[in-house]
């Protein structure tokens, strides 16, 4: 399987050899193409599998394929939700690299360092948001963030995120996004409560476990 058979664009491509990836991962090969059809996803995935780019790729083509000038920049249409800094910096420097020659535009928020900057950044503009939950409920309390143009949500590391108490913001984001928007869940292992969870939030998901 090459990644050219897997449908991606030029653009997508070319950032996939500057990276040096020969070919797809598992993951990918199983993600990719599903994500591209405006599924659903839960996949059960560890780090180290290659599964940020088994999103990262088809998110930053369906922002490129529908993307007008006028809108570029100007609405957040991808969101990620990362239960920890380090990371969701990991994942918006995997975005940076791969959305090298889209144009597309992506930032990283999370707590424990100052808000200004990064509130600078939003006024400017961004097609693509990762963030920790505080700090996304935060800004978007204070009128920073709209959610209301998001087209694919992402939450990462799902098992994680409830260890660490984050239910209730995950399901207060996922609210806070328009019901039509495709969700993707990834998560290292499917315990009974991350079911829960997807069962309340999914759309038919397709599973996939690697
Ligand atoms: P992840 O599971 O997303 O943390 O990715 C683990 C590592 O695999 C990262 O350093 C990626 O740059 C790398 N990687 C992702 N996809 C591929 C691929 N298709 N071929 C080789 N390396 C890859």
């Amino acid at each position: 399987m090459s990644f050219k058979a897997l449908q991606l664009i030029k653009p997508i491509l070319k950032s996939i050899a500057d990276s040096g990836y020969d070919e797809p991962t598992l993951v990918q090969e199983r993600c990719i193409p599903i994500i591209l059809e405006k599924k659903d996803i839960i996949a059960s995935a560890q780090t180290g599998t290659g599964k940020t780019a088994a999103f990262a790729l088809p998110i930053l083509q369906l922002l490129f394929d529908k993307q007008d000038a006028s809108k570029r920049g100007k609405k957040i249409r991808a969101l990620i939700i990362s239960p920890t800094r380090e990371l969701a910096a990991q994942i918006n420097a995997n975005f940076k690299t791969y959305a090298k020659y889209t144009n597309l535009r992506s930032l990283v928020v999370f707590g424990g360092t100052s808000i200004e900057p990064q509130i600078d950044v939003l006024k400017k503009g961004v097609d693509i948001l990762i963030a920790t939950p505080g700090r996304l409920l935060d800004l978007h309390k204070q009128d920073y963030i709209n959610l209301d143009y998001i087209e694919t949500l992402v939450l990462d590391e799902a098992d994680l995120m409830l260890d660490m108490g984050f239910i209730d913001d995950v399901k207060k984001i996922e609210r806070l996004c328009p019901e039509t928007k495709q969700t993707l869940l990834f998560s290292a292992t499917i315990p009974y409560k991350v079911e829960q969870l997807a069962n309340g939030i999914l759309k038919s998901p397709e599973r996939i476990d690697v």
